[in-house]
């Protein structure tokens, strides 16, 4: 019983070692979030793990994108608070997929719209589980959130006095979206931001399909382009900011 007992534990520290290696590879090299760091009245915060982004709309209110990890939301209320905003200032906040390190603090924000790609909506809402490698262990329940305006592909949703572009780009989850508004490129987790400065796509343990990510992205820079936007930066979720629209077009050019 005893030597079961410790095969048992040795084959537990191996599957933890191994897992700890592979979430170490996926994380290493990538460029570090800035938090704090801002771009065109755009500011990022790290949040943990993850990073959520705060957008001003006009007259005192703010938009974010993603709701970061802490389900007290304790970042963001600080970033409010420097503000001197309160928690009825967010008035929506725009999810790149469903991920519970991007939609903590959604149900602090009753009075926030919620909004998502329409193919997203059943994982935010916790009534289908993520198909990711890693994320499929997970149980699926009910979230207590609801989406209250789900978002179709290519629509430009506009918030206060900000038009934002939507493009479907699934791949990492199925309903993931990246967001252009005043010129920088949302894409949450479907790449990431190399320490070298090059864009990579989502890493494979946490997501549905990477070769429907890699596609998702060269299609992305193509309809950006044939859109005319202009993209003054690339904002990932867990790595920093890229400057210019060009490791995206050079992702394309090697992945095309
Ligand atoms: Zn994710």
């Amino acid at each position: 019983m005893k030597r079961v007992l410790t095969v048992a534990a040795l084959v537990a520290l191996i599957l933890l070692v191994g897992v700890g290696a592979l979430l170490a590879v996926t994380f290493m090299g990538r460029k570090p979030v800035v938090d704090g760091q801002e771009v065109d009245g755009i500011r990022v915060v790290e949040d943990g793990f993850s990073a959520f982004a705060v957008m001003p709309i006009g007259d005192g209110r703010v938009a974010l994108v993603d709701a970061g990890e802490d389900q007290a939301g304790a970042a963001i209320t600080r970033e409010l608070v420097r503000r001197q905003l309160g928690p009825d200032a967010v008035v929506a906040i725009l999810l790149t997929h469903g991920h519970p390190d991007h939609t903590g603090a959604l149900r602090q924000f009753p009075k926030a719209q919620i909004m998502a790609l329409e193919a997203e909506v059943p994982l935010i809402e916790g009534r289908a589980g993520a198909r990711g490698p890693l994320p499929r262990l997970f149980p699926v329940s009910p979230t207590g959130v609801t989406v209250t305006r789900a978002l179709r592909d290519g629509e430009v949703v506009t918030l206060g006095d900000v038009p934002v572009r939507v493009y479907a780009v699934p791949g990492h989850t199925a309903g993931s979206a990246a967001y252009v508004a005043n010129g920088v490129l949302f894409v949450g987790d479907s790449a990431d931001v190399a320490s070298d400065g090059s864009l990579q796509g989502s890493p494979w343990i946490f997501s549905d399909s990477q070769s429907d990510n890699r596609a998702s992205l060269v299609g992305l820079e193509r309809r950006l382009t044939a859109d005319g936007v202009n993209v003054s930066a690339i904002v990932p979720a867990h790595s920093g900011i890229a400057a210019g629209v060009a490791p995206l077009t050079a992702f394309a050019r090697r992945n095309e």
